[in-house]
């Protein structure tokens, strides 16, 4: 009853990074940030009715920032067919036989198969798929979201057949014969895009659960990627009707940009839901050979990659986009890609609140440097490929694949990297793409580029997930612990400043966002009031 409470929370006795410095206490007021410094200095200024809670030494960061992950794919892949660590062909087919038994009726959608993970050393093709279900349609997405796996009935009903020409920005697969193996690469899976959204609707509920799980690693904003109008809805209707656990910011994919919604104005962090790009794909990914090289695939020497849409298809949008006040994202993962999405984005810093950002920037060897370093974009990486993306000295060569994921390098010649997982098409843990960025190196020894000198401190890879991330979205104040920011918190279990990334999601006990308590690990122990 009666005006608003303002609440405010003190937490005294921490180690507390503002994401520039180290302090003992903080104080929270009306979910802003009001003051970090000494405990001292926090008692004196504590107002009567604040909450105090002691944190007897641990850790405390600015609320984790993922700038670039697909909700809606995630939510689908959550509360779908799950592929994702499947060991073989077998174990695919065992998968999609269960998940058929389960799901009476219609399509069937699965996410996350990996060939580098099977035993058969093999792509599957549309008979494996077949040999499994044949009386109704199978997408298989694999990893990499840029190839899927088709079974007959998929093909049929989408009515690809031997005499189909494979579109201008992607691939059919075939056999010797010409027939369609059921691979469907980049712009060729757009034809069963009506069988996957009718077999994996998403739904608000599916995204507050998705958003709820975000909250458990410690992730208070993330950048959901290629947004269509449906998952805009979903959105909308997950953050309106309740508290928001987790910010999302949108950059739309180009075919919604024509029906791009104004953002509101006020208060930007306080708003759960705001859109503020547009994205766009200028090559596919290394996995599937799609990523767009300056020379050939060292493990294809016929290949060098696809190169989507062309520099005047793709600047049209990107200037609509900016009237709308809509940042430019651009994909780029190989090198070739790279140069053309920074020919796009030359001339673009300025024009919008969020600023032009390359998606991915996976290799940057020295002959990009130049242009990199004119241009200057925001790049958008993802420390976790480094783990994931194993065999890459296999298609890049090891003298190019030195130069993947080069973050030292890219970091001392002052660019800004924000860190995110890309998630589903990679794990969405954050503490895994920290601990990656720091360790090069998986735990068993492997490492797309295990470079030293590539290596970042645990401080600068936490930035990539904090302060570097709120920049990434144009919304500074985001991911920092500073006066006046929002009071995005994340308390770990942790007390020691050298070794607090070790423990990675274990070890997260509670995420604030926004001033409220947005998840407590069960049974750990959080903070304690006096
Ligand atoms: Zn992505």
């Amino acid at each position: 009853m009666g005006g608003p409470v303002v609440e405010t929370h003190l937490w005294l006795e921490g180690r507390i990074f503002t994401g520039n410095r180290w302090c003992e206490a903080l104080i929270v007021e009306d979910g802003r940030v009001v003051f970090a410094g000494s405990a001292a200095e926090a008692r004196r200024r504590r107002p009567a009715g604040t909450e105090t809670h002691r944190l007897r030494g641990r850790i405390v960061l600015p609320g984790l920032v993922d700038a670039h992950l697909h909700l809606a794919d995630l939510t689908r892949v959550r509360e779908g067919l799950d592929l994702a660590g499947a060991a073989s062909l077998a174990e695919l087919g065992e998968r999609l036989r269960r998940w058929a038994d389960r799901t009476p009726r219609g399509g069937l959608v699965g996410r996350g198969w990996d060939p580098e993970r099977f035993s058969e050393r093999r792509w599957p093709t549309v008979r494996d798929v077949d040999a499994v279900v044949a009386d109704r349609p199978v997408i298989l997405y694999h990893t990499s979201g840029h190839a899927a796996l088709a079974n007959s009935a998929a093909l049929e009903s989408a009515g690809i057949g031997a005499g189909t020409p494979d579109p201008k920005d992607g691939r059919i697969g075939r056999d010797a014969d010409g027939e369609p193996n059921g691979l469907l690469f980049e712009g060729a899976m757009r034809s069963v895009g009506a069988i996957v959204a009718e077999s994996s609707p998403l739904t608000p509920d599916g995204l507050v659960r998705t958003l709820r799980h975000a909250a458990s690693f410690g992730l208070t904003t993330v950048a959901t990627m290629n947004t269509s109008l449906e998952e805009l809805g979903a959105l909308r209707a997950a953050t309106a009707s309740r508290a928001p656990m987790v910010r999302v910011r949108s950059y739309l994919r180009i075919s919604a940009l024509e029906r791009a919604y104004a953002s509101p104005k006020g208060d930007p962090t306080r708003d759960p839901l705001r859109v503020i790009g547009l994205k766009a794909y200028t090559d596919g990914a290394f996995g599937p050979r799609t990523a767009w090289l300056s020379r050939p695939y060292a493990d294809a020497p016929s290949e060098s990659g696809l190169a989507l849409g062309t520099e005047e298809s793709l600047r049209e949008p990107l200037d609509l986009g900016a009237d709308r006040d809509l940042g430019p994202a651009l994909h780029a993962i190989g090198d070739r890609a790279l140069e053309r999405a920074l020919r796009l984005l030359d001339g673009r810093s300025g024009r919008t609140s969020a600023p032009p950002r390359v998606e991915h920037a996976a290799l940057t060897p020295p002959g990009v440097w130049p242009t990199l370093d004119r241009v200057r974009p925001v790049l958008v990486v993802q420390p976790g490929f480094l783990w994931s993306d194993w065999w890459l000295g296999d298609r890049l060569g090891g003298e190019r694949a030195r130069w993947a994921y080069a973050f030292r390098t890219l970091e001392d010649r002052g660019h800004l990297l924000a860190g995110s997982s890309d998630a589903p098409y990679d794990p969405l843990d954050p503490w895994r793409g920290i601990r990656a960025a720091v360790d090069r190196v998986d735990p068993s020894g492997r490492s797309a580029n295990p470079a030293r000198e590539e290596a970042l401190g645990p401080e600068e890879a936490v930035g990539l997930y904090t302060r570097n991330g709120g920049r990434a979205l144009g919304e500074p104040e985001i991911g920092t612990l500073e006066e006046g920011a929002p009071g995005d918190l994340v308390i770990l279990r942790a007390t020691d400043r050298r070794s607090f990334v070790t423990e990675g999601a274990a070890g997260v006990l509670e995420t604030w966002m926004g001033g409220r308590r947005v998840h407590v690990a069960r049974s750990r122990g959080g903070t304690v009031k006096p």
